[in-house]
């Protein structure tokens, strides 16, 4: 694909002209529409729908994922889902062309092609997963259940060390754990606790692993065994946030659901009542985009984003 002002290979920011004439940039378009003598685009039925398309796509496609990326760890699950909204919304605007394939010159093939590269990029933010930091967790069980008492007995036995490396580290939640950023200040703990307990000590009261960050409400930092990824089809939610229902049904799952729906009135009503209602609605949508079914009407409702 060459640009017919420049000759430069065209790539994803090229436009055409009523003709289809391809170019490069809107630079060498307008350039190039501005000497010739013509009719121009300007009263062209579908250039302001041509126009505005391709400037959207444009925009989806070079931010979706730096938008997912900044988003994480907080919930980019639900910006995923909000995303794929608006690409909706803005697909409907267009819809005619979608019936038609885009079968009416050139200005309407290209705008069928850029709801086709949308249909596309929607795939991908379903299909996209955080690149995730891991960090390290570390348990001490004896018989301090708090650190507030634990680094007492620190300061006690003069392990000073010790406590420097562990007090700015405490996990919020859990009974004396902790979390590390690398895995040099793990060993620097172990190191630590054998020098100040015992070897013995640390291979039957201490426990540790690689975590990651929750992905829904709390941020908290959670040991990756105590999360099935593949039951939460790749992403990353402590056993509190599943509530928020990342990840699809099955197939058989998801028309389970909608016939349920449509066969029990009072199915949808239980749904309804439920704090998690929304998030139910989510998935349901989540999973027919996954599996390529089409929404029934009770999933559109205004979400809370
Ligand atoms: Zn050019
Ligand atoms: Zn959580």
């Amino acid at each position: 694909m060459k640009c017919i002002h420049c000759q430069n290979d065209a790539g994803i920011t090229y436009r055409i002209n009523h003709n289809g004439d391809l170019f490069c940039s809107d630079e060498c378009y307008e350039t190039y529409m501005n000497t010739i003598d013509t009719f121009n685009d300007h009263g062209h039925p579908y250039i302001d729908q041509y126009e505005s398309i391709r400037r959207a796509y444009l925009d989806w496609f070079t931010n979706w994922q730096t938008d997912l990326e900044e988003a994480y760890p907080d919930h980019p699950l639900l910006l995923a889902d909000k995303m794929n909204d608006q690409i909706d919304e803005i697909m409907n605007q267009y819809v005619d062309f979608y019936w038609t394939k885009g079968d009416d010159g050139p200005f309407a093939h290209e705008i069928y092609q850029y709801l086709k590269k949308f249909e596309q990029l929607q795939k991908e933010i379903l299909n996209w997963r955080p690149e995730r930091h891991t960090y390290y967790y570390l348990s001490i069980h004896n018989d301090f259940d708090e650190w507030e008492h634990f680094s007492l007995h620190l300061k006690e036995i003069n392990a000073v060390k010790l406590y420097f490396l562990l007090n700015e580290n405490v996990h919020p939640y859990d009974i004396l754990a902790f979390y590390f950023e690398t895995e040099s200040h793990l060993h620097a703990v172990l190191d630590e606790l054998k020098a100040v307990f015992g070897e013995e000590f640390v291979q039957e009261s201490v426990y540790y692993s690689p975590a990651y960050i929750c992905e829904g409400e709390c941020h908290d930092y959670e040991d990756i065994e105590n999360v099935n990824m593949n039951e939460l089809n790749g992403w990353f939610y402590c056993c509190s946030c599943e509530m928020y229902l990342p990840g699809y049904f099955t197939r058989e799952e998801l028309l389970a659901e909608l016939t349920n729906a449509t066969t029990d009135d009072s199915y949808l009503e239980r749904k309804r009542k439920s704090l998690y209602y929304e998030f139910y609605i989510r998935k349901v949508k989540r999973s027919c985009r996954y599996h390529n079914v089409e929404f029934p009407d009770w999933v559109n409702i205004e979400l809370d984003y």
